[in-house]
């Protein structure tokens, strides 16, 4: 298990990742769950993801009550990270995000399924969660846990979940599994629309995703998540001058 600095350097990272990689702009936002206290999270205050320091981490409760003596303006939208730790035990890592290439999916009834091996960790089928079943005209945003807990619902046991005209919010067993599936997640949704140009596609079989995951889950430290993991993190480091990423990219846990 990581410490809890190492945890927040990662998380910084994390940010740095998404936003290089084109999944968060100004808007979206990467949490994770506090390494020692199951009932808590890690997450930025209010800010863009590319401008996160660890001095701007922020520790909230599952509901979104802010912890620390003095707390920032908070994300409006932290009830997504909030509802998903407090409804899948497991999840460790949250992502947000307004990711433009898979909102044509979410606001048609063409599913969104995997087409490239990279890409298992989307699932066989992203499920849609549409703000307005339940709460009829809203901003879309997820502004209370009525809402976090409803898009929780929404994914399920999944490890995605688009939003209607909004975006998507990915779950991760680990960080790293979270930031590897945000990104290919983008990469499907291009090449799913690509390949819908062409003609009829030939999707990742349930058995063919089951395996990818179970290989990339068991992958050694110059593996899997943490081979892209690392990757991703130079290139997002070059970019801010070798600020963030590299030592404890090497230094990390598997997976
Ligand atoms: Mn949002």
């Amino acid at each position: 298990m990581s410490t809890l600095p190492a945890l927040v350097a990662d998380l910084v990272t994390a940010n740095r990742i998404l936003a290089d990689q084109g999944v968060v702009d100004a808007f979206g936002h990467v949490s994770v769950r506090h390494p020692e206290h199951q009932d808590r999270y890690l997450l930025s205050r209010a800010l863009s993801p590319d401008l996160v320091e660890a001095s701007d981490i922020e520790e909230y409760a599952l509901d979104g009550a802010p912890l620390s003596a003095a707390p920032r303006k908070p994300y409006l939208e932290r009830f997504i990270h909030g509802a998903i730790y407090e409804a899948r035990p497991e999840v460790q890592a949250v992502v947000h995000s307004h990711a433009r290439s898979v909102v044509p999916f979410s606001v048609t009834r063409r599913p969104l399924r995997p087409v490239m091996h990279s890409c298992a960790t989307i699932g066989a089928e992203v499920p849609v969660w549409d703000a307005r079943r339940r709460f009829g005209d809203t901003s879309l945003l997820v502004c209370d846990m009525p809402m976090g807990r409803d898009l929780a619902a929404g994914l399920g046991e999944g490890t995605v979940v688009l939003m209607r005209g909004h975006g998507a919010t990915v779950a991760g067993r680990s960080l790293k599994e979270a930031v590897y599936t945000a990104v290919y997640l983008e990469v499907n949704a291009r090449l799913q629309m690509e390949a819908a140009a062409l003609g009829d596609i030939e999707f990742l079989s349930p058995g063919e995703i089951a395996r990818i995951r179970e290989r990339l889950g068991a992958g050694a430290a110059a593996e899997g998540y943490s081979r892209a993991w690392e990757y991703w993190a130079r290139l997002a480091a070059r970019r801010h001058g070798g600020a963030a990423g590299a030592p404890e990219a090497r230094a990390g846990a598997p997976g």
